[in-house]
């Protein structure tokens, strides 16, 4: 793996509409590009490109201090919505840092999505303290709360008990947090009694959310290495992956809505919110008007 360090010309991008419907975000903010975590399933960057660098935008908060002057009118900033920001940390720190010095100072609701737990380091925890005082929330990702399956296909991440951890202290900080609970593996992590736990869990260690994005994206440009982990540790799932996601194959949609129906059920029983918390941000003269923590419909 290589670090490359490159300047980029923007820095914080409208958000997509998967962004928007799902992470409740309006815009998108990344330090990287690439990935150290190398999850199996990450449709985030190509096989190919995955594999060979993490490219590191080394003028990102010089872009920052000037887009938030310039360009920005409001809405929340999704933080970590292509590859996780919390990496590379002894080298690169110090940019995050002065990112979030720089949202402090502006006073912009933040999103941030993660799936370590390095931000219970001390001075992560002071600027994100200082964040909430105007709205943060912390969705922590995960896809089992099984060890061994989460160590098979997220080899780079903390163990998923400790991210869970980590968000049950930031929540006694009373920061909004919540869990990113995507993907489901068919055959592998979609047993009810399974997901349960993960709600379950969830809600023990003070999750007040569940953004629930069942779906694993498999086409050819992301599929080598999770067809390598899946033959490696589930030999006997490979062929039955490949038919379920040839084209053609509606299968997989009715599993996708079963699933859905399944986590609505879960998250009334165990009452914890499914769906991003919503924030509403208008911007009227000169002034903004902050309706925090709105669910979206309500
Ligand atoms: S931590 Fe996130 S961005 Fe990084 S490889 Fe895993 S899923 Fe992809």
């Amino acid at each position: 793996m290589q670090i490359k360090e490159t300047e980029i010309k923007e820095l914080i991008i409208p958000a997509s509409d998967f962004e928007k419907d799902f992470l409740g975000v309006s815009h998108s903010l990344n330090l990287f590009k690439g990935c150290s975590g190398q999850c199996a399933f990450c449709g985030l960057l190509p096989d190919k490109k995955s594999e060979q660098e993490i490219e590191v935008f080394i003028n990102a908060p010089s872009v920052l201090a000037k887009e938030i002057v310039e360009k920005y009118k409001g809405g929340v900033i999704g933080i970590g919505t292509d590859a996780e920001i919390f990496q590379l940390s002894e080298k690169y720190d110090y940019l995050l840092n002065e990112i979030f010095t720089i949202l402090i100072r502006y006073k912009v609701p933040v999103h941030i999505f993660t799936k370590t737990n390095t931000l219970l380091k001390g001075h992560w925890l002071s600027m994100l303290k200082e964040l909430s005082k105007n709205y943060l929330t912390i969705s922590i990702s995960l896809f089992t709360v099984n060890e061994e399956t989460a160590g098979i296909f997220e080899p780079g991440a903390p163990k998923p008990e400790k991210r869970l951890a980590a968000l049950s202290i930031l929540s006694k900080m009373k920061i909004l947090t919540g869990v990113l609970y995507s993907p489901i593996l068919p055959d592998i992590s979609d047993d009810f009694d399974e997901m349960e736990n993960v709600i379950k869990m969830s809600k023990a260690y003070n999750s007040s959310y569940i953004i629930f994005a069942p779906e694993l994206k498999i086409s050819a440009d992301f599929s080598k290495k999770f067809y390598s982990v899946l033959k490696k540790n589930y030999p006997a799932l490979v062929k039955k992956y490949m038919k379920l996601f040839s084209k053609d194959n509606h299968e997989y949609e009715d599993k996708l809505s079963l699933l859905k129906t399944q986590i609505d059920f879960l998250c009334n029983r165990y009452d914890i919110e499914i769906g991003a918390p919503f924030y509403r941000n208008i911007y009227k003269d000169g002034q903004f008007e902050m309706f925090k923590n709105e669910q979206r419909g309500k």
